[in-house]
């Protein structure tokens, strides 16, 4: 009888006992198979005990239940009914984790087909079963490398699986068993796919192995089983049918200790980082095929980031040239109505009527209530709102020594001098008396200036008594704001910078500008030295030079000399109750011409010598359709509950191009979100498909991990570390390739539509799309790889 000795490699075993023990004992063991209507009794009633160390070897023909025996004592299959006792110990109440234990660290598989895996190198599938239970890399490593030498490989370990013969592959797969010096070493006829010469060493081999613990070899093969065994175990139909040295020692106290294997992500990763190494490309075109749909995303928010930026351009430059208008008097397109009735007169009559465009016009009652109603607009709507006020200024200038009357307007003035016929074509002009008006804000107007301008020579204003020249792209301004300043002008004559900038101007007051005739009437007084030096005056400079910032801003303020708004105020509050104005408010006559004059003109020209605080208009200027849409919807809001004669009718001349433009850039818009999405679930599809076929055909290496003792969990981490590799990948490769194709495709735009740089990928938009592609093929993956943890282990090693 042998005697059990303590000489294998490696001491993590620790047995006190001399001599042998009952390793292993089956009680009434069954496994039925059920497919359809048929049972296969694969173990009938199988009832055997092995001795802590000695070679069993199993007879029987194929089908007998041989390997679904050993499977079951290596607890990769669990039995139907009876129980299997390790040293003593019941595993009735063993738990998924106990079995995986077990495996790691009782139990040695060796396979007919070897079991390599064959992306990972030689000493790596030595060392997998003490990976998986997480043993220092030094100690694996040493072990491992005792291990092949025992098997007779150390010349071969830097050769990959694919690179040995048949029976290396086996010695590879026998080191690999002992590596963790195991109590039970479980052969599935080994020597099955081998010659004759190689079967007899690798047979000699486990014979060797055998003095040092329990081993059971499955084999046809009667002649090696009879040569190398201590015991031969006859089975058919699932039973014993003969056993040459049965042993019936009992072991009744419970010997048994389990290790609990654990496999960190970080093995799990350097695992799958392995098997993707070796299958470089293929796994470069599966990251490629789920970077598509990704690409797809890429592309689409690149472009429709262009066509945001273009489309906001469109809107704001039309908006610029359209801006909303509130006049005093307005036409009111709600007005008509074209379902009145058509009454028919009596043939012999005439009916007064009035007229449509009559009834459409609308007084518009610009009361304080109001503009302070239009002053608490949102300023995020709109990029500026003007007032214009029909007030004249009396500007005085000093050209070469010699005292001018100038003005800031920029329509030609020339044809008439400075007289009140002058005055008159001045107000005639609808917007006012010349210059553009930006709103001082809270800070004079410079944070806005700065939106839209940027600065090309001098400051910007600092208070209101400083005013700006605006110069468009090219640098060019409205001549006739220069003629009207006092420059004597060519047409496309240069000025440098610091002609202009600096320039002084006074404003006069209406007292000390107008002088009243004997007759009631008023002149002005001859622009004299005198006059320009009062100091009542205001003095006027030219701050700066600003130009348009880009094509949006322009017509935001228009070319020539712009001031703030407070400007106008200040001189109002000055004239307000000055003698021409109170003359003019008495008389029914042009106080300057003596023409009379009906009511409206009256008005008017109260308002131009600065009567009147009433703006002529305010201009709202939004930045986008939409933001258009609230400041109308905001402006229509006051008019609710209001008498006809107290409403406020604005006139909405982008009204037009806004509702068609607007439609359909929506439409282009809500078109590219459809294909954004479509592209989001093809890549979640085919992220899914991608690794369930991954999974499908990584089952062996599943089972033949599951046999080395790894957890579900372990499996599930293999594959997810996987797809997690693959997602960052793929998402990296799409978003690159997305960049790469910007450039051809802006290329296409610029060819097409005259627009450059259209598709631009905003690079935070890049880094989630790669964290999305990472979270998308973990999760689409994780359904698979649990899938694959579930799958039975030796159904799994069946599988070929
Ligand atoms: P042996 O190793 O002796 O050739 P097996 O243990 O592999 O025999 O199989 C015993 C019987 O159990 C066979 O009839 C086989 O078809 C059946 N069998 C094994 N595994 C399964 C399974 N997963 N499903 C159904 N039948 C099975
Ligand atoms: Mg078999």
């Amino acid at each position: 009888m042998p005697v059990y000795q303590k000489n294998g490699i490696g001491d993590s075993r620790n047995h006190k006992k001399e001599g042998f023990f009952q390793m292993l004992e089956l009680k009434h063991i069954k496994k039925y198979y059920y497919v359809g209507d048929s049972v296969t009794k694969a173990l009938d009633d199988v009832s055997v005990a092995f001795r802590s160390q000695e070679f069993v070897a199993i007879l029987g023909p194929s089908g007998s239940g041989k390997t679904t025996m050993l499977n079951g004592i290596g607890g990769l299959d669990i039995y139907d009914s009876g129980d299997l006792a390790i040293e003593g110990k019941s595993t009735k109440d063993f738990t998924a984790a106990d079995w995986d234990a077990y495996r790691n660290n009782s139990v040695g598989f060796i396979f007919q087909s070897y079991n390599i895996i064959s992306h990972l190198s030689i000493l790596d599938n030595v060392e997998m079963g003490m990976t998986l239970s997480g043993v220092s890399s030094q100690e694996k490593k040493n072990k491992a490398l005792q291990a092949l030498d025992r098997v007779g490989l150390t010349e071969h370990i830097n050769k990959r699986p694919n690179q040995l013969s048949g029976g290396q592959l086996q010695r590879v797969a026998i080191a690999r068993a002992i590596a963790n010096d195991p109590e039970i070493l479980l052969c599935d006829e080994p020597t099955g796919a081998l010659d004759t010469e190689t079967s007899e060493q690798i047979m000699q081999l486990i014979k060797e192995l055998a003095a040092e613990r329990l081993v059971i070899m499955v084999t046809h093969n009667p002649e090696l089983a009879k040569e190398y065994a201590d015991r031969i175990i006859e089975f058919a139909d699932g039973k014993i049918q003969n056993d040459s040295n049965p042993y019936d020692g009992h072991t009744d106290a419970d010997q048994f200790k389990l290790k609990k294997t654990r496999m960190t992500f970080w093995t799990a990763l350097k695992l799958s980082f392995n098997n993707i190494r070796t299958k470089k490309g293929r796994t470069a075109l599966t990251a490629f095929a789920s970077s598509i749909g990704i690409i797809g995303i890429a592309i689409v928010l690149a472009l429709s980031n262009g066509f945001q930026k273009q489309i906001n351009k469109t809107q704001a430059n039309t908006l610029a040239q359209f801006p909303v208008t509130i006049s005093q008097t307005a036409t009111s397109t709600n007005g008509t109505n074209a379902n009145d009735k058509v009454k028919p007169t009596k043939s012999n009559q005439v009916m007064a009527k009035v007229s449509e465009q009559d009834k459409a016009t609308h007084t518009n009652k610009l009361t304080k209530d109001y503009l302070n109603y239009v002053k608490k607009l949102d300023p995020q709507l709109s990029k500026n709102v003007t007032y214009t006020y029909s007030t004249g200024m009396n500007l005085l200038r000093k050209v070469n020594g010699k005292v001018k009357s100038v003005s800031f307007s920029n329509t030609d003035n020339s044809s008439s001098s400075n007289s009140a016929s002058a005055m008159q074509s001045a107000m005639a002009a609808s917007t006012g008396v010349g210059g553009s008006v930006y709103p001082s804000a809270n800070d004079g107007g410079i944070s806005f200036l700065k939106k839209h301008y940027k600065l090309v020579s001098g400051g910007y204003p600092k208070g209101a008594n400083e005013v700006i020249l605006i110069v468009d792209r090219d640098n060019s301004t409205n001549i006739n704001a220069l003629k009207n300043l006092g420059y004597s002008v060519k047409a496309n004559q240069k000025f440098d910078y610091n002609q202009i900038v600096g320039t002084t101007i006074k404003v006069v007051n209406n007292n000390d500008y107008y002088q009243s005739l004997p007759t009631g009437n008023y002149v002005p007084n001859k622009a004299t030295t005198g006059l320009y030096n009062n100091h009542n005056n205001t003095k006027l400079q030219i701050a700066g030079i600003v130009k348009v910032k880009s094509k949006s801003s322009e017509n935001v303020l228009a070319s020539g000399i712009a001031y703030s708004d407070q400007l106008t105020q200040n001189i109002i509050s000055k004239n307000q109750d000055s003698r021409i104005v109170k003359a003019q408010q008495k008389a029914s006559a042009n106080v300057m011409t003596g023409q009379s004059v009906d009511q409206t003109t009256k008005k008017s020209l109260v308002s131009y010598l600065g009567g009147s605080t009433t703006p002529a208009s305010i201009l709202i200027y939004p930045n986008t359709f939409k933001n258009k849409d609230k400041v109308l919807r905001y402006l229509d809001k006051y008019n609710h509950g209001k008498r006809k004669a107290d409403q406020v009718i604005y006139t909405d001349m982008a009204g037009t191009v806004s509702s068609l433009t607007g439609g359909l850039m929506s439409a282009i818009t809500y078109v590219l979100i459809a294909f954004a999405g479509i592209s989001l679930v093809t890549s979640m599809i085919m992220i899914a498909i991608i690794t369930y076929t991954s999974v499908l055909e990584r089952t062996k290496e599943i089972g033949i991990l599951k046999a080395l003792g790894a957890r579900k969990k372990d499996i599930t981490r293999v594959f997810d570390a996987e797809t997690f590799i693959l997602g960052i990948a793929s998402g990296a490769l799409g978003v690159v390739i997305a960049w790469l194709l910007t450039f051809p495709v802006n290329i296409v735009l610029k060819n097409i539509t005259d627009l450059s740089n259209v598709a631009h990928l905003n690079p935070i938009h890049g880094v989630i799309l790669i964290i999305i592609s990472t979270i998308l093929t973990v999760l689409g993956g994780h359904i698979p790889a649990r899938m694959a943890a579930k799958k039975d282990a030796a159904t799994a090693l069946r599988s070929e």
